[in-house]
Formats: C-alpha cells, sequence, structure tokens
C-alpha cells in the first residue's frame, strides 16, 4: 500500500496514508534522540498530552471528539492503531458488520462532523421495533406510534470508521499512527507521574493521560490491573447480508427470541437485511457449512417455526391480557408479520464469538478505559458500541471541566467522576442484556410464563417503553 506522510511546521506527524514500513521509517527519524532515562524525558516528540491506544470506532471518536472541543482542541494527542490503515470504497454490497446506533450516538457523531459523510454515503433508519418470544405470544414493540421519528440507524462498520477519520484527518493537534501495535504500558507512579507506552518495534513514548480503546482483550486494561469480571457466553453471532422474499418499505427491525438464542433482521434496504444471529458454537458451525439454500431454509425455519405451547403459559398470558383489557391497558398493538428470506448474498456470512465483561474500574491514575476495553455485551440489544460512544462522551465533558479549571488531563478527581457517571449506566445495561439473554435460554413452563408476563405488561405500560428506550438511547448523561 503507498504510503504518504506529512510533517507539519510544528513537526508534527499526520497520517494520509501509511504502512508499517513507512511508520517505522518516520518514527525512527523523528525519535532519532535516544533517551533511556524516560521518566526524566523532555523530548516533546515522546510526549503527548493524551495518547488512545486503540483506533476502532471508539478511539477514533474519542480522538476527533476531543480535536474538535474547544478547550482541548490544542492538546497533543497520539492515536495508536496496531491495524494497517483500510482503504474504503463505496461498493454495491453492504458489509456484513453492521451496527444499531442510537440517537445519542448520531448527536455525537454530527457533533464531531462525521454523521455528513455516513448521510452521503447510506444507512438505514430502523423506525419500529418488534421483538418476540417464539415459545408464547409475548411480543413488545416500540415506535409504533410515532413511525416519523427513528429509533436507531443500521450503519456498515466500515463505513463509520471511515466517515470518523475523513473528520479526524483535518484535525492537527492528533497524531493518527497505524500499524503501531502497543506491546507495553508502565502506569505512572511514584517515580514517573506520565504512563509510558512502548510499541512492538521498541518506540516509547510518554503521556499525561493514557485511554485504552483497545477493544476487548485490552492490553491497557490487563497492564492496570484491575478486576475484569468476564465469561464467553458459548455462542457466536452470525452475520449475513440476506434479500427478503419480498421489497417492502424496510423499517422494523426484527427480533425473535428462541430457545436456542435470539435471531435478529436489521433494515439496509426495500429488498436487503443485516442478520445477526446467537446460536451455540456448535450450531454457528454448522450454519457455516451449510449451502445459501440450506442456511435460508435454516433461517426461515429460526424465523417462522411454531414451538409448541404450554398450557399453563397460555392460560397466565389470557388472564394478563384480559386484566389489561379491563384496566384499559390493552396495547392495541397488533403483530406485524415478520418477513421471509428469498436469499443471501454471497459470501457474507461470518461468525463472531460472544462473551460479556466489565472492568470494576475503568480509571486510574493518568489512564482511562472506553469502549470494549472497559465492557462487552451480548449484541442482543445493540448496544456495545453506543455504550463505548456514551464513554467517549462522558469523558470529553470531564476532560473539558479539569482543563477549565487547571487541573491535569490524568486528575483521579475528574477520572473518577467519569468512571462513576459511565458505571452508573453501563452496569445496570448491561445486566439487563445478561438477564435477558439468560432469561430467553430457558424453556421451562415457569420461565416462558414469567418472561412472557413481564414482556407483555412492558408492552402495555407506555411510560415504562419510553425509560427502557430513553435508557437505551442514553440520556444518561
Ligand atoms: C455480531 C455483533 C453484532 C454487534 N452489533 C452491535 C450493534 O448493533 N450495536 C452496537 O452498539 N454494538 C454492536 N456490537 C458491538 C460492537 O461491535 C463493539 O462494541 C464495538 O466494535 C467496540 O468498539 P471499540 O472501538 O471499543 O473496540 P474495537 O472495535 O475492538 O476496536 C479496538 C481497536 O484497537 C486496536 N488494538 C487492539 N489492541 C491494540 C494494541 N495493543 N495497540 C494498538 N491498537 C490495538 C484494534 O486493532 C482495534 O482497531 C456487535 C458486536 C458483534 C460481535
Amino acid at each position: 500500500m503507498a504510503g504518504l506522510w506529512v510533517l507539519s511546521a510544528t513537526s508534527r506527524v499526520s497520517v494520509l496514508t501509511s504502512s508499517p514500513y513507512k511508520y517505522r521509517a518516520i518514527v525512527s527519524s523523528l525519535y532519532s534522540i535516544s533517551n533511556n532515562d524516560y521518566s526524566t524525558s523532555s523530548d516533546p516528540k515522546k510526549h503527548y498530552d493524551i495518547v488512545i491506544a486503540g483506533g476502532g470506532m471508539v478511539g477514533t471518536t474519542l480522538a476527533c471528539a476531543i480535536a474538535n472541543n474547544r478547550v482541548l482542541e490544542e492538546k497533543r494527542v497520539l492515536l495508536l492503531e496496531s491495524g494497517n490503515k483500510q482503504n474504503y470504497h463505496v461498493q454495491n454490497k453492504y458489509s456484513n458488520r453492521v451496527v444499531a446506533l442510537n440517537r445519542q450516538t448520531r448527536t455525537l457523531l454530527s457533533s464531531i462532523g462525521a454523521w455528513q459523510h455516513v448521510e452521503a454515503v447510506r444507512y438505514a433508519p430502523v423506525k419500529k421495533m418488534q421483538v418476540w418470544d417464539a415459545c408464547s405470544d409475548a411480543m413488545i414493540t416500540f415506535g409504533e406510534d410515532h413511525l416519523a421519528e427513528e429509533l436507531a440507524f443500521i450503519v456498515e462498520n466500515d463505513l463509520l470508521l471511515y466517515a470518523i477519520n475523513q473528520q479526524l484527518s483535518g484535525k492537527e493537534s492528533v497524531d493518527l499512527v497505524y500499524g503501531a501495535k502497543v506491546a507495553d504500558v508502565l502506569i505512572p507512579s511514584k517515580h514517573c507521574q506520565n504512563s509510558r507506552i512502548t510499541l512492538q518495534d521498541g518506540q516509547s513514548i510518554e503521556t499525561k493521560l493514557l485511554i485504552g480503546a483497545d477493544g476487548v482483550n485490552s492490553l491497557v486494561r490487563k497492564k492496570m490491573g484491575v478486576q475484569y469480571v468476564g465469561w464467553n457466553y458459548e455462542q457466536m453471532g452470525v452475520v449475513a447480508t440476506v434479500q427478503l422474499s419480498e421489497p417492502t418499505e424496510n423499517i422494523v427491525a426484527w427480533q425473535r427470541f428462541l430457545p436456542g438464542g435470539p435471531v435478529a433482521l436489521l433494515p439496509l434496504t426495500d429488498t436487503l437485511s443485516s442478520l445477526v444471529w446467537s446460536v451455540s458454537t456448535v450450531q454457528a458451525k454448522k450454519l457455516l457449512s451449510l449451502s445459501d439454500e440450506e442456511f435460508v431454509d435454516e433461517l426461515n425455519e429460526a424465523l417462522w417455526k411454531m414451538y409448541p405451547k404450554d398450557g399453563m403459559v397460555e392460560a397466565g398470558m389470557r388472564a394478563l391480557g384480559q386484566l389489561l383489557e379491563g384496566l384499559s391497558l390493552h396495547s392495541g398493538v397488533t403483530r406485524q408479520l415478520q418477513p421471509s428470506i428469498g436469499g443471501i448474498v454471497e459470501g457474507t456470512r461470518a461468525a463472531f464469538p460472544l462473551g460479556f465483561g466489565h472492568a470494576a474500574s475503568y480509571v486510574g491514575p493518568g489512564v482511562a478505559l472506553v469502549g470494549d476495553a472497559a465492557h462487552r455485551v451480548h449484541p442482543l440489544a445493540g448496544q456495545g458500541v453506543n455504550l463505548g460512544f456514551g464513554d467517549v462522551t462522558a469523558l470529553v465533558k470531564l476532560m473539558t471541566e479539569a482543563s477549565r479549571n487547571g487541573a491535569v488531563l490524568g486528575d483521579m478527581a475528574y477520572l473518577s467522576r467519569y468512571e462513576t457517571l459511565r458505571q452508573r449506566h453501563n452496569v445496570p445495561t448491561m445486566l439487563a442484556i445478561d438477564a435477558l439473554h439468560r432469561l430467553y435460554k430457558g424453556t421451562a413452563a415457569p420461565i416462558v410464563l414469567a418472561r412472557s408476563l413481564g414482556l407483555q405488561l412492558t408492552n402495555a405500560l407506555p411510560p415504562l417503553k419510553k425509560a427502557i428506550m430513553q435508557h437505551a438511547s442514553d440520556r444518561a448523561l
């Protein structure tokens, strides 16, 4: 890949395109002054106000949001991404990796100017959601009374990253380096007030504030030594781009809870949807090995198969229905029939392991975690990256306050407030998602009854539904 690096008048490095080779060449010339006594390093080229490890969707947005902020725009930021730069070209074929972004995330992306690049290419609005149980008649819908309003936005991951990078490329204060894997981190101690980051090629950098945006297996988190609670669901999310059997005004996100895991369809176009189907690891491997036709048959069965209904569950649901009717709380919402799948776009099937993870602490002196580095959730609620974007908004807010008040960026008082703010939102969200996963795994009649009554009752109580939507939109800041 051809690479072009531009040195600005202030000797800062701006990357237009790069390769690891070019990166090494430039960095060694920039950092040619050997300085092994890092604790007293005063070489400005080795020191940044903020270093962000991980140039995924969350880390890149954070870099952009800092550079876009009037109070923080002067801060020198280094964004380190271990992967190579991916050139983005709009293709007719949709990527099989998409995310459902909530309205708060859209606001953040608009505020940094990235949303306009998404809009210029493509996204699909979700105006209604229908979630239902395969083992009962319980169902919940969102958005049906305000179809003009968007509940979520389906965007391809690579387009989103491209859009954020488009905005970042004009920012002088941010140096973005690809092929730069963080190999070691020294957290501030009494000997050194800064964090020291060593890259795989031996280069090292110091910073007042190190931010770990380096994903689920975050090295920064490990080096912080914080407690991390995590487990695998022994499930994989099978993704694909699928063709609907007939064109439709595709504005509904569908999710059916099956005993093996939820199957979800997210709109892309009038004829295409994006599939996220959570199944056991064994089942995922089987689904990946089927022919396209066999896969489509399995998927239609997952969407349509009638499961035997338990008499106790049916009776309980009937009683609740009568009670709600008597209280004039019947939602009046009729069930919309889910689409059938006519085919699959060739070569779009893939599977990703699913797990839960949460860092007991998101911060330490001069260090903070954002995004999947701090928390990982099951995709059944489409919340993962939205939680990460919520972290970005909160962290930038607290850094701005710290800067305004003359505090150093890594000041624990401000970082702790970031942690409190985010954990107050993230922990209940994550526990609710995990509880939903567990609740819907069971097929025993009392469990099916309990969840069906809960779902149906929630559906009948508009204020509760509104509260759920508001929480999912991350308005907790
Ligand atoms: C099947 C599936 C469907 C999903 N659907 C949704 C959805 O609809 N809505 C939603 O909100 N979320 C969804 N998610 C979750 C979402 O994809 C993640 O939350 C999101 O990708 C996390 O972004 P991140 O930037 O925090 O981490 P990552 O995307 O993991 O980025 C981390 C970056 O850090 C880099 N890195 C790692 N280690 C180092 C290192 N040592 N040095 C330098 N760089 C490093 C990596 O190369 C990577 O670029 C889904 C997840 C799955 C698996």
